[in-house]
């Protein structure tokens, strides 16, 4: 197993773990680009949206809920925020594990791109 993301979530590799449960662990961005940006990844190791399945509808629902609790946990729930999943190649996905990057704590740039 040689995903950094599977080796945060097992407890392998030291990670900021702010919340885990049963189907998802998020924890802070190494290389922050906002003053609060947390990943949000399915535990389950799943390469990317591109990945998941009908059956899979409980981790992603769950991806999802985990956003709304992380942005209550950052305080940033009424400021707002930006959700991103960079996917495949134009993406620019750099990490081969699902991840949601959750960005707030200071207004985001007004363009996408
Ligand atoms: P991307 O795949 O381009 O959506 O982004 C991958 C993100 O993972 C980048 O923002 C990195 O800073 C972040 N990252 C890479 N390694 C780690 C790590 N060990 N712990 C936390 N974040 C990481």
């Amino acid at each position: 197993m040689h995903c950094i993301f599977c080796k945060i979530v097992s407890g392998e590799v030291p990670g900021h773990v702010l919340l885990r449960n049963e189907h998802v662990c998020a924890f802070r961005d190494v290389n922050p680009v906002a003053p609060s940006h947390v990943l949000i990844v399915p535990n389950k190791h799943l390469a990317s949206i591109e990945a998941i399945s009908a059956a899979e509808a409980d981790i992603a629902g769950a991806l999802l809920l985990a956003v709304k609790d992380i942005a209550h946990l950052e305080g940033i729930s009424e400021s707002g925020y930006r959700v991103i999943v960079n996917t495949g190649e134009d993406g620019h996905q750099e990490v081969q594990h699902l991840h949601i990057h959750v960005l707030g704590g200071a207004p985001m740039q007004h363009q996408l791109g």
